[in-house]
């Protein structure tokens, strides 16, 4: 248990700034004194009340509603309560500060997450569940918000537990067995634990590659563009956007020379920063600027290196293609693909065309949208995308990690089946270890730390 997980916590759990309404949650085990001081009433359970919000002195602060949520039926477990205000930033901290006031000293400011973290150590959610919600909500294209209501249900969980009914089914064969050294591979063999075996690793496969879909679905791939100016870089990005923009806004970057947007191609996000004017540079702010281009280039899952082939043959284009070159070589694209972009070829001879066309030189027309198909497409391929992959749910890096373990052991368990002596305590370790790292998905078998992490990277209010 987390320390002070009975104790009332309150935050105001809509986005900041200003709304047609705004609310602020309450939840733990001092909820009645709040709930008299601001409301004047006692309340009925799940209920909308209209009512005025009173502050000490009895003036009314807002008009709203206040619903009342008894635990155990609240998204905490908890006693909950809701006041639904107007939401203003002012009006809204007015009501924060009444509620804790109320409390006398018994409620505190909720810390990132901690209505989430109470749901989970209440048993009204478990971890998969949990993440769901952080990743509904910051969801930036369509294809994951689906996949994140998808995991929020349950279904994700369902199939993980699944699973472990099975290998605990399986571990506990083999631990009996354990005790019956003489008969232990007819034991094995009549029980078909290499059946056994073999359905668990069909189901693992199958979970695996969804959550390695859904893990794209939430974390995208990043894509630097690179290339001198003028070669048509914000122009490919606005063909890429085309209708396909998602929902996040242009951010401006951390340098005037840097622009990150994200788009989406097949519903996966595409984060593309525009490292617009990569060339030498006498200027020192300039300079700096464009050394932090190069930094983000580093990060890149993918590097486009946007050439103009109606320059090409122009020396003072070709030193600058060479300075990209260059430095691409000095600082290292990590362990980014590159693709080359030969942009404009709608203004090409058929002679130049049918020279750029191979895998990672992709012949395209920002301004005609000839080729686009061929990089889209190939952008998806390197990220590992497998389109029409059914019931994907929204994972994260630390599942897929997670599932990478339980494959090993389960791996590993396969051996001794097949072995002609198998060692069947390995065997049971083994399983014993998958059963735990597929536990870690869900949050039964999680280090303490480890929530920590997860829930302290929510939004204050969740
Ligand atoms: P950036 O500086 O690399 O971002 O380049 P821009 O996207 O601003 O494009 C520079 C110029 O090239 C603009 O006048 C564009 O209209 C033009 N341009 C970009 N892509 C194409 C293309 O595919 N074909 C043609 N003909 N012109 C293009």
């Amino acid at each position: 248990m987390l320390p002070g997980k009975a104790e009332t916590i309150a935050a105001i759990a809509t986005a900041p700034g200003r709304g047609a309404v705004g609310i602020v949650r309450v939840s733990g085990r001092d909820i009645g004194a709040i709930v008299k001081a601001l409301c004047g009433r006692t309340l009925k359970a799940r209920e909308a009340n209209y009512l005025p919000f009173l502050a000490s002195n009895g003036d009314a602060i807002d008009r709203g509603l206040a619903v009342y949520f008894p635990a155990p039926h609240s998204f905490t477990g908890e006693d909950v309560l809701e006041l639904q205000a107007h939401g203003g930033p002012i009006v809204l901290q007015l009501l924060l500060a009444r509620c804790l006031e109320a409390a006398q000293g018994k409620a505190r400011l909720a810390r990132p997450g901690e209505f989430s973290e109470r749901a989970f150590l209440n048993d009204k959610i478990d971890l998969v569940q949990a993440e769901a919600v952080a990743d509904l909500i910051d969801a930036s294209t369509e294809a994951a918000a689906r996949s994140a209501s998808r995991a929020l249900s349950g279904q994700y969980s369902t199939e993980v537990h699944h699973l472990l009914d099975a290998l605990v089914h399986l571990r506990m064969l083999v631990e009996a067995t354990l005790d019956f050294p003489e008969e232990e591979i007819e034991f094995l063999e009549q029980a078909n634990a290499r059946g056994q075996l073999q359905i668990i690793q069909e189901r693992l496969i199958s979970i695996q590659q969804r959550a390695q879909q859904g893990a794209l679905l939430r974390d995208g791939i990043r894509v630097v563009m690179a290339g001198q100016p003028n070669v048509g870089k914000s122009s490919l990005l606005n063909a890429l956007a085309g209708a396909e923009l998602a929902i996040v806004t242009p951010i401006a970057g951390t340098t005037r020379d840097k622009v990150e947007q994200t788009i989406q191609i097949e519903g996966v996000p595409v984060h593309v920063t525009d490292t617009a004017g990569l060339r030498i540079s006498s200027d020192e702010v300039e300079k700096i600027g464009i050394e932090r281009a190069w930094d983000a280039i580093g990060t890149a899952d993918v590097l486009l290196f946007v050439h103009d082939i109606t320059r090409k043959d122009l020396a003072e284009y070709q030193i600058g293609e060479e300075f990209i070159a260059q430095k691409l070589a000095i600082s290292g694209t990590g362990h980014s693909a590159v693709l080359h972009i030969w942009n404009k070829a709608d203004l090409a001879s058929l002679k130049d065309k049918s020279a750029q066309n191979h895998q990672d030189h992709i012949w395209l027309s920002a301004k005609s949208g000839a080729g686009l198909e061929n990089l889209r497409s190939r952008l998806l391929s390197l990220a590992g995308w497998q389109a029409g992959t059914e019931g994907v749910y929204i994972a994260r890096a630390r599942h897929v990690a997670a599932l990478g373990r339980v494959q090993q052991h389960v791996g590993a368990a396969a051996v001794q089946v097949d072995a002609n002596s198998p060692a069947l305590d390995l065997m049971a370790e083994d399983l014993r270890q998958a059963q735990n790292a597929l536990s870690e998905i869900t949050g039964e078998f999680t280090s303490d730390d480890l929530l920590g992490v997860i829930f302290s990277s929510f939004c204050i209010g969740k």
